[in-house]
Parts: C-alpha cells; structure tokens; sequence
C-alpha cells in the first residue's frame, strides 16, 4: 500500500493511494471498521495522523486494508479533490542524513566538501523538522544568505518501529516504508561553517513525498533507479543499489546504542551530478523547477523561488 497525507476539503488527513486510478482512500473509513485501529480514531476527531498510524501499526493491516478500500471502490476520492503534503508533515525528531554515500558523488566533491578516502563508517548529520515541504511547494532560495544552493535526490527510509541495537538481518522488520526527499544544501555555508548542519538546515530545504510506499510492496534488497531533473535537464541518473553504505546496514549501524522510532526518517544519501560537481557549477536559480524521481515511488516536484516572494 502507498500511504499519503493530504488535504481534503480543507483538512489535513490520512490516505490510502492508488497512484494509477488516480484516486485515494480516507484511512478514517478503515479505522471505523477495525477494532484494533479504532483508538487510532479516540479524542482524535475524524481523522488519525500519520506518526499514530505508523506507531500502531499492525502486519496484518497489509492485507486488510488493500482487501476492505478494494472491495469499496464508492469510497474512492479522485486526485483532483485532493493536495498532496508532506507525507510527515511535521517530524518527531531530526531526520538523519548520511552524507557520501554513493562512490561517483563521493568523487564529484572531493576536495570541496569531501576528503580524498571513502567513508569506513556512514557519515551522518540531521536537518531539523522546519526543512520540510511538500511536493509542489516552493523551495526558498535564501538568497541573502547564501548564492550555492544546491539539490539532491535521495531514497528515504521511514522508521517503523522502535529499536536499538538491531541487526542487519533484522533491519527490514524495522521499516515502515520508502519515500523521495531532495536534501536541499546551502554549500557555502556547508563550507562556511565546516559542521554541515547550518548549511543544509534552512527553511524548505527538504522537499519529501509524494507519499510513502509501504515496504511489502520495495522488498530488500532494493533496485530502483534515482533521478533528478532540473527544469528538464537530467542532472542525477544512478541506482540505489549503488549505495556505499546499504539499507541494512545504515540501520544496524545508526542503531548501536542509538534508539531508532516509528517515524523516523533517514535519508540515504545522494548520487553523482549535484550542482556543485559541475564546471563551472550550476546552483539552483529563482525559476528553476527541480524534479526528483524514484522507481516504483514516484515524482518530487518543486519550483526554486527567491525567499520573500512565498
Ligand atoms: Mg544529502
């Protein structure tokens, strides 16, 4: 199943999605129908959140709610009542980044932001919860702040249950499922401050979504391609099967001593062909369209505009 949270007659709520109908499912209709999930639903008016929704949720829901919204087309809302958030329209934490993760990106800005050797160990830092956006809303170019604003395309994981200290082979039963989020990246400050976290922290620098992919439907290990495009130009083009650093060993590894919880998102790193790897380098611009893709996830969209225009 593909989750999504959107707005429908101008109120934030939980979906079910059938991309290619080009329609979706208010959760709330199953909700009502399952004892299990009906606290989903208590002191929560009609509708539940997408963090409750992943913290209760239950194997067998897989099945059960592809079965119930299939056998009640009636219940089906076209895409054109709908607006698509951010699927975690607000993070319970800081997402996690890993940073070089694929070999051709870890070439590309070497001696910029990167050192000569491979990472013998993920290299992590966060983006705080203020970063986020939806698909279609616009990137702010900050352009008083910094003039390398920079995109990247990445896989991101959504946590689906708490747990430390998880093993590798473990590591598939403690994901909820799979998204598209483009780690936005101011570079001078990035180069400015040494520590990345001010340079990929500003505000709308994290477009995520459409919507996340339940991972019954991406076993691991997964192979989908990666894209990114600006205004039609294809930029980035890889696998992420090419990940340094894989799936489950990005969770083994951040789990040692750290504990994981539902809804927490990591990102898993970006391919070759960021601006900044370019000569002479091409940054984002006001009126720039910058366009993410993943295979069997789907389409991040968003316009660049100068901050102050929004
Ligand atoms: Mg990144």
């Amino acid at each position: 199943m593909i989750y999504a949270t959107m707005k429908y007659q101008g109120k934030e709520d939980l979906f079910c999605v059938d991309p290619a109908g080009e329609r979706a499912f208010l959760m709330s209709n199953f909700f009502d129908s399952c004892p299990a999930a009906l606290d989903l639903r208590k002191g929560r008016g009609p509708s539940a959140d997408i963090l409750t929704f992943i913290s209760a949720y239950r194997e067998e829901w897989t099945e059960e709610i592809a079965e119930f919204f299939s056998a009640r087309p009636e219940l089906a809302i076209s895409f054109s009542q709908l607006t698509v958030l951010a699927p975690i329209p607000r993070p319970a934490r800081n997402l996690v980044c890993l940073g070089k993760n694929y070999k051709a990106h870890a070439e590309e800005l070497k001696g910029q932001i990167f050192t000569d050797q491979l990472p013998l160990y993920p290299i992590y830092f966060t983006k705080p919860d203020h970063t986020v956006i939806s698909s279609g809303d616009p990137i702010l170019l900050h352009q008083t702040i910094t003039n390398k604003l920079d995109y990247e395309v990445e896989l991101g994981i959504i946590i689906g249950k708490k747990g430390s200290d998880i093993k590798k082979e473990n590591a598939e039963d403690y994901i909820f499922g799979y998204t598209i989020a483009n780690d936005i990246s101011a570079r001078d400050l990035q180069q400015d401050h040494t520590q990345w976290y001010k340079g990929k922290s500003l505000l709308s620098h994290c477009p995520m979504g459409p919507w996340i992919v339940h991972r019954s439907m991406l076993p691991l290990p997964l192979s989908l391609s990666i894209e990114c495009y600006v205004n039609g130009e294809c930029r980035q083009k890889a696998n992420v099967s090419e990940l340094i650093f894989d799936i489950p060993t990005i969770i083994s590894d951040l789990s040692r001593g750290y504990e994981l919880r539902p809804g927490d998102i990591i990102l898993t790193g970006t391919p070759a062909g960021v601006g900044m790897g370019f000569d002479p380098p091409k940054y984002l611009k006001a009126g720039d369209l910058v366009e993410c893709r993943i295979e069997k996830i789907g389409t991040l969209l968003n316009p660049v505009i100068p901050s102050g225009q929004a």
